[in-house]
């Protein structure tokens, strides 16, 4: 049997050892922290449970295929919930309502918000469902690093150029003319931790593919996914060690050869693959440059966004509210120029409220720079107060003397917890379209038998994509050694 090491026990670690285990290799995953599922992760106290990263899915089919690759049927393990509605966005001026992935619903919600913006929406959706084809036949399937094959060659034929290759915002704002259209689809850019105003408009097809197949929760929390794939990977014979970090890959004549753990034990294998932050290889490899530079401001110039979390547990349940709300900031240009340019946590920042049902646990988070400087006590503080101004002025119903627990994730927490730079969730941004579609390879350039899993690197960060990079690592480790 062939061996195969995975270091990281994330959602792209586990997929990948599951299926290289059921395509007859031996693999082991080797996982820092104490639990598996990295970002996607759970934190329970007092009777409370929370999910601690993701907290929509999108394409529930690629999950379906992972769990079907290893010979299982996702509807005997979890019970998948399309949203409606998606979310209730609150803007500054007052206005609210519920965005939804069904068509007649939401023409008529823009009949009363946004009249006269249905034949940009309907535009919007021509553009999106372009790249979405597009994508599938190519970005999503296979690595751009690839020989094209036939068929992708066919789908690029249909790039929609003239549209799909400006600046997000800039399309954005062509297509509709109601300010709160502009801010609700300015936010998808966010959900690869970029900015609308620095990615290129080829991202329409992350609210195309929101709002053509639905958001979706899972039926007590996404963590669910994470315990689900644990035990099938456990029944398929894959070894799983937990507080095992990696601190070296071991190579000789430019092959990987296998891992050294910080106890001091080597392992060896035929393949090694990262599934921890693409940046952090070098650092791995004993190579002083390349990847994320380890320290100075510059450092984090490049890197998608971080976030700041906070998690509450309630002793009366909210009224009200929706599962998800988002709350807008005044002025979203500034925002995000104040994340990109001046790296620092908005004074106005818009606020992202997830309350699973019973609407007692709430996870509240904000976007902020990837950062390297330290998140202490009077950060936190004053990053909190801006979150609960905005939470106010939202008009959200108050709940802070109802709180019992609390947890806040930062990015100095994030970055140590996941050994991830900067705290950044996605590793490199979206902005420009060659860091938004030629992201790290899966198979490492220099290394051989190196290769790479997870948001980090292709096709992207979310937990879809990073299911499709587990995809197209085990197929390419499979073609190496057929
Ligand atoms: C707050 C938050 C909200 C999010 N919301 C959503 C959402 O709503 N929808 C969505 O789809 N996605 C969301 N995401 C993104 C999603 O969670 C990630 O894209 C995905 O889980 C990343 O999986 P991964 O396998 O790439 O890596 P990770 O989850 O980063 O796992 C990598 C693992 O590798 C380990 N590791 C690293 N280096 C080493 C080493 N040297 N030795 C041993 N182990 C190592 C780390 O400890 C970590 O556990 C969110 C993320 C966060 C943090």
């Amino acid at each position: 049997m062939k061996k195969a090491v995975i270091i990281g026990g994330g959602l792209g670690g586990i997929a990948v050892a599951l299926r290289l285990q059921c395509a007859g290799w031996q693999t082991t995953v080797f996982e820092a922290g104490p639990t598996f599922g990295g970002k996607m992760n759970r934190w329970q106290k007092d009777g409370f449970t929370f999910d601690t990263g993701p907290s929509l899915i999108t394409m529930p089919w690629v999950f379906r295929e992972t769990f079907a690759a290893a010979g299982a049927r996702l509807e005997d393990h979890l019970e998948m919930k399309p949203l409606a509605p998606i979310a209730e966005y609150r803007f500054h001026d007052g206005t609210r309502f519920e965005y939804t992935s069904s068509l007649p619903d939401w023409l008529a919600t823009m009949e009363r918000v946004a009249p006269g913006d249905q034949d940009g929406f309907y535009r919007f959706l021509e553009l999106g469902a372009k790249l979405f084809a597009i994508s599938k036949a190519t970005f999503f399937d296979r690595s751009p690093y690839e020989a094209p094959g036939p068929g992708e060659w066919r789908a690029m034929k249909n790039m929609p150029l003239r549209l799909a290759w400006g600046n997000y915002q800039k399309t954005i704002e062509k297509l509709f003319k109601s300010p709160h259209l502009r801010q609700l689809y300015g936010r998808y850019p966010t959900y690869v931790g970029s900015s609308p105003w620095l990615s290129p408009a080829t991202l329409a097809v992350i609210p195309y593919i929101e709002f053509a197949f639905g958001g979706y929760a899972v039926t007590g929390g996404l963590y669910r996914i994470v315990e689900e794939l644990l035990g099938l990977a456990r029944q398929r014979g894959v070894e799983l060690a937990a507080n095992a970090r990696v601190v070296r890959i071991e190579k000789s004549g430019g092959v990987a050869r296998g891992v050294e753990l910080a106890s001091g034990e080597k392992v060896a294998a035929d393949v090694v693959i990262m599934n921890g932050d693409y940046g952090a290889t070098a650092g791995l490899l004993g190579v002083a440059t390349g990847g994320v530079k380890a320290t100075g401001k510059s450092a984090m110039q490049g890197r998608s966004m971080s976030g700041f979390v906070q998690l509450y547990g309630l002793r009366k349940p909210l009224t009200g509210i929706h599962r998800h709300t988002v709350c807008f900031s005044e002025d979203y240009k500034k925002e995000f120029s104040q994340i990109f340019n001046e790296r620092r946590f908005p004074d106005d920042p818009t606020v992202y409220v997830n309350a699973p049902d019973p609407f007692d646990t709430l996870f509240i988070m904000a976007n902020t720079p990837a950062t390297e400087e330290v998140w202490d006590e009077a950060r936190i503080a004053e990053a909190r107060a801006r979150v609960f101004r905005r939470l106010r002025l939202a008009g959200f119903p108050e709940f802070e003397a109802d709180i019992a627990v609390s947890d806040f994730w930062t990015p100095t927490r994030l970055s140590e917890r996941y050994l991830m730079p900067g705290g950044a969730i996605y590793g490199v941004d979206s902005h420009g379209w060659k860091n938004a579609f030629l992201r790290p390879p899966n198979v490492n350039p220099a290394v051989r038998g190196l290769y790479h899993v997870g948001g980090s690197t292709h096709p992207g960060g979310g937990t879809p994509t990073v299911l499709m990079s587990a995809a197209i690592t085990a197929r390419l480790i499979g073609q190496r050694f057929a």
